[in-house]
C-alpha cells in the first residue's frame, strides 16, 4: 500500500475530507476485505453514534469516487470492500471459513477475461476468485 495519506485520497478524488470518511478508510485500511457491518462494529468506539446506514453511504461514496474497491465473492452474500490499490488484484477464498487474502495479478495472457461473446453487454469487469482451503481449516479437518 501507498504512503498515500487518507485525506489526500479524499482530496485527490475531489471528495470533502470529514473525520467519518476518514475513519472508514482507517478501518478499511487495518480491516480489508470488511462488509459494511464489521466496519461499522469497529467505527463505534472511534466515532460514537455512527449509525450503519452512514457506514454504507460512505463506502458508497468511495466507491463511486474510486477510491475503495467493492468485492463480490461466491458464496458471499454481502459486498466486502477494500482501500483501491489500482493493481487489478484477484483474491483467494477460503471456502470453508471464508477467509480472504489479495494475490497479484496472475502473470501471462488471460484470454478468458475477453468474452468471444459478450451478448450484447457492455463488459465492466472480469474477475478472477481462487477458492481455496486455508491452512487452518486443513489443520482442523475443516474440509
Ligand atoms: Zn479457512
Ligand atoms: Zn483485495
Amino acid at each position: 500500500m501507498s504512503m498515500v495519506t487518507h485525506e489526500e485520497r479524499l482530496r485527490s478524488a475531489g471528495l470533502r475530507v470529514t473525520a467519518q470518511r476518514v475513519a472508514v478508510l482507517d478501518a478499511l485500511a487495518r480491516q480489508p476485505h470488511a462488509p459494511a457491518e464489521a466496519l461499522h462494529a469497529g467505527l463505534r468506539e472511534r466515532v460514537p453514534g455512527i449509525a450503519l446506514p452512514t457506514v454504507h453511504g460512505i463506502v458508497n461514496d468511495l466507491t463511486a469516487a474510486g477510491i475503495v474497491r467493492r468485492v463480490s465473492l461466491p458464496d458471499v452474500g454481502r459486498a466486502l470492500y477494500e482501500i483501491e490499490a489500482d493493481d487489478n488484484h484477484h483474491h483467494v477464498q477460503c471456502v470453508s471459513c471464508g477467509r480472504v487474502e489479495d494475490v497479484p495479478c496472475a502473470v501471462g495472457a488471460a484470454p478468458c477475461l475477453h468474452p468471444s461473446h459478450d451478448h450484447g453487454m457492455r463488459v465492466i469487469e472480469a474477475s478472477v476468485t481462487y477458492r481455496a482451503i486455508c491452512q487452518q481449516c486443513e489443520r482442523n479437518g475443516n474440509v
